[in-house]
């Protein structure tokens, strides 16, 4: 399903090094707004360790932001220290290949992170990577992002669902 993530995680802090070594994922491409960044342009407390701590770990990492805003994507690109393209056209493909490029890693061991089913998550889906929702950080949204929330909440909720009946027949 095109509209579905391979996993589901409430902030990018929860991807663990384990989690990423059980998936063979090698490299992540992160959005940037409401994925590791809020509203107002803080990145939250503890994301720039956990990214540190993956680096660290050899996983590699990209920023793939669909905004036009250079500046604000060029901050935290620096202050986590990664390579970074902004006005990708997620869910689009050609943002993706450049990422894709950068990290020089097969398509199913790169990751794609983001915090909208719109953009991020039908993106990796089409671009044949792993495709990890997390919920956005920050209530605040632009607004046509608001327009689309609660589609996405639908989604969501449907994909829980889907999760629960998986585990409880394969409890059965
Ligand atoms: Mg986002």
């Amino acid at each position: 399903m095109i509209l579905y993530p391979k996993a589901y995680f409430q902030s990018v802090k929860e991807i663990t090094i384990s989690f990423l070594k059980e998936n063979k994922i090698k490299a992540l491409i992160l959005d940037v707004d409401n994925t590791i960044l809020d509203f107002d342009k803080n990145i939250p407390e503890g994301v720039k360790e956990w990214c540190e701590d993956l680096k660290k770990q050899g996983i590699k990492m990209c920023i793939l932001s669909n905004t036009n805003q250079k500046e604000k994507v060029k901050m935290v690109a620096e202050k986590l220290e990664l390579p970074y393209f902004y006005f990708a056209t997620k869910p689009l493909k050609r943002g993706f290949k450049k990422a894709i490029k950068e990290l020089n890693e097969k398509k199913e061991n790169i990751a794609a992170v983001g915090d909208q089913i719109f953009t991020d998550v039908i993106g990796a889906n089409h671009a044949k990577l792993y495709s990890i929702l997390v919920k956005p950080i920050g209530q605040k949204d632009i607004f046509i992002t608001r327009i689309k929330r609660p589609l996405e909440n639908y989604v969501i909720r449907k994909y829980e669902k889907k999760i629960k009946k998986q585990t409880e027949e394969k409890r059965k």
